[in-house]
């Protein structure tokens, strides 16, 4: 049995005052699937869990721009080269990346490549929202990929792990969770990275989706910092300066595999509110933290009305160092390494209706 998929095909752009993308979509919640697979209690036991699942949040989407993959490597060979000593971008085959240093939870990042943006900062400041728990089983349904593979950014659950934590999802839903968290430990200030005890997670996420099939990804490998701008920002700017308002999305895995990065870890929830970039930066902890840094990136050109949080990058390590990315300290020593996919789609789920624009750094 092998369960449907939405698929990419002309679309409708509303249908009763929702937004439906295919046939397959269901107006009465807001573009989910009618149906993914025929016939009796299975049916209609799953139609019951979509809309279920839609309506514990609200969930939008929107069709992203893909360029043409032979362009989009010069566009971005051209944009590192002006940040970078040594740079180079080609279209390959996905490597096996459930290998090292990898190891991820599924072997490519390709099939129905989307982004899903959840929650957001306003559920974590000025003081966090507590009753904000996502789960990577939901976002599966919510982004109409069964059994996807879950990479990205987020919060992770405070109410497993008994406070604040980041959170690094590597997740295949149905299969193996290798998501890890990074909590401090307030007696010292030191952090510990830890494997993920559950599906769940809080507050907020960036997250890159797809089957985890293996295909054709693009190949970036960028060493030698020469400018100021850290690794995917320089790619998300160079896309922008191409493609204006179009919205290009990418998700995907690259390496530090040599030098040292600024990494933060986010303690316990302040009890005092957070208004400020200056205060958000007071109450994060910063760590200079050393290669193989494995990390899980998305990022998007422009933002198509959807009050995103642009780019977000987390790793993890095989020696203990993990958490949020900022950008390298060692510009002379650097090297990067990473695959990348442009997403098909943006999904936004449970985006806050009072929003700012504070701590998305
Ligand atoms: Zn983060």
């Amino acid at each position: 049995m092998r369960l449907g998929v939405h698929p990419r095909v002309a679309h409708a752009p509303s249908f009763g005052g929702s937004t439906v993308c295919c046939v397959n979509c269901d107006p009465d919640v807001g573009g989910s699937p009618r149906s993914y697979i025929s016939g009796g209690q299975k049916e209609v036991l799953i139609r019951y869990t979509y809309r279920l699942y839609k309506a514990m949040a609200s969930v939008k989407h929107k069709e992203l721009y893909i360029p043409d993959f032979e362009e989009v490597t010069e566009v971005l060979r051209g944009g590192l080269e002006s940040n970078f000593a040594n740079v180079s971008v080609d279209v390959v085959d996905c490597p096996d990346l459930t290998q090292p240093p990898f190891t991820l939870a599924a072997q490519g990042i390709c099939g129905s490549p989307r982004l899903a943006d959840v929650g957001g900062v306003p559920y974590l400041m000025p003081l966090a929202n507590k009753d904000k728990i996502y789960n990577f089983e939901k976002v599966s349904v919510q982004v109409d990929v069964p059994d996807a593979f879950i990479i990205g950014a987020g919060a992770g659950p405070h109410h497993i792990v008994g406070v604040n934590n980041e959170l690094i999802p590597n997740i295949r839903v149905g299969g193996e969770n290798k998501t890890y968290t990074c909590k401090i430990n307030p007696d010292d200030n030191s952090y510990i990275l830890e494997k993920a005890k559950s599906k769940d997670f809080c507050l907020l996420a960036n997250l890159y989706v797809s089957e985890g099939k293996p295909g054709k990804v693009i190949e970036v490998k960028a060493s030698k910092r020469t400018g100021e701008e850290n690794f995917v920002t320089c790619m998300r700017k160079t896309l922008k300066a191409k493609y204006g308002e179009k919205p290009v999305g990418f998700g995907g895995v690259f390496l530090i595999e040599k030098g040292k990065a600024k990494i933060h870890v986010m303690p316990e929830f302040s009890t005092k509110p957070i208004e400020s970039d200056a205060a958000v930066n007071e109450w994060l902890k910063f760590y200079e933290m050393k290669a193989t840094l494995v990390c899980l990136s998305t990022f998007i050109s422009a933002d198509p009305g959807l009050d995103l949080r642009v780019e977000h990058t987390h790793c993890f390590s095989h020696h203990g160092d993990g958490g949020h990315y900022h950008y390298d300290v060692t510009p002379e020593e650097v090297e990067y390494r990473g695959f990348f996919v442009p997403a098909e789609y943006i999904y936004r789920i449970d985006a806050p209706e009072k929003t700012h624009m504070i701590g998305r750094d």
